[in-house]
């Protein structure tokens, strides 16, 4: 059974975001503060301490990272950009990884016209954070399309399809939650940022999923022509 699933916002509450955020550091903390005290006599030079305080550290970092993306103001600076040249960007980013798991990368566009009004650094992490995804879902490789098209009615429609085990119904509603992951190492915190800048661009996301796979799609209002 597939299930096509407009993702709409589920917002979190300030209280639930925060109680989410001290939950995700303090793990992190509580854990580098344990192997400090460790370290102490003939453990002082202890190189997996070390190790593990810095794993935790990017940790971290890595929440915060994604957590400033949040924060920031929606008002910035917009420009045109042509939708094909930044998925160009991207692909070129995600390829390493994509070879490293024995991932092929097709693509296939079809815009009469691809230009947007929007902020190219916002949308290349939503496109960053689906493939990532979409990468993770397929640990023994596959094929992961990017389409990218320009509709009749105005907007410009970009998939990112993998051929990973899909999305059962009970997470696809999870989904987008703050901190929700099934992934050992996950934030939890990808779809949710790239909800919010597909909402900021006044966009609308899609994900249809089933046992063979996942199809995210992004629709985005095309820049008129003048
Ligand atoms: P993370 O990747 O850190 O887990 P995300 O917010 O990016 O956090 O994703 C949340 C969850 O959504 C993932 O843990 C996974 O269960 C599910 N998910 C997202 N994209 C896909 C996909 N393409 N295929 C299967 N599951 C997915
Ligand atoms: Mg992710």
């Amino acid at each position: 059974i597939s299930s096509l699933f407009r993702v709409s916002e589920k917002q979190a509450t300030a209280a639930q975001l925060a109680a989410g955020i001290a939950h995700e550091i303090r793990n992190p903390i509580t854990a580098i503060k344990g192997f400090l005290q460790l370290l102490t006599g003939e453990n002082v030079g202890n190189k997996i301490y070390f190790e593990i305080m810095h794993s935790e550290i990017d940790r971290i970092e890595a929440i915060l990272k994604e957590l400033m993306v949040l924060a920031k103001p929606s008002k910035q600076k917009y420009e045109r950009i042509n939708l094909q040249v930044l998925l160009e960007q991207v692909v070129t980013l995600m390829t390493s990884q994509a070879l490293l798991n024995t991932i092929q990368i097709e693509k296939q566009y079809d815009f009469t016209n691809g230009w947007i009004l929007g902020d190219s650094d916002r949308l290349k992490q939503v496109f960053i954070n689906y493939i990532k995804n979409a990468i993770e879902a397929m640990p023994n490789g596959g094929v992961l399309r990017i389409y990218g098209s320009s509709l009749a009615d105005g907007q410009v429609r970009i998939s990112v399809i993998d051929q990973g085990s899909g999305i059962p119904s009970e997470i696809l509603e999870q989904i987008g939650k703050p901190f929700f992951t099934t992934k050992e190492n996950g934030t939890g915190l990808g779809m949710l940022v790239s909800q919010q800048i597909i909402k900021e661009h006044r966009g609308d996301i899609y994900i249809e999923s089933d046992s063979k796979g996942t199809s995210i799609q992004v629709k985005l209002p095309l820049l008129s022509q003048e």
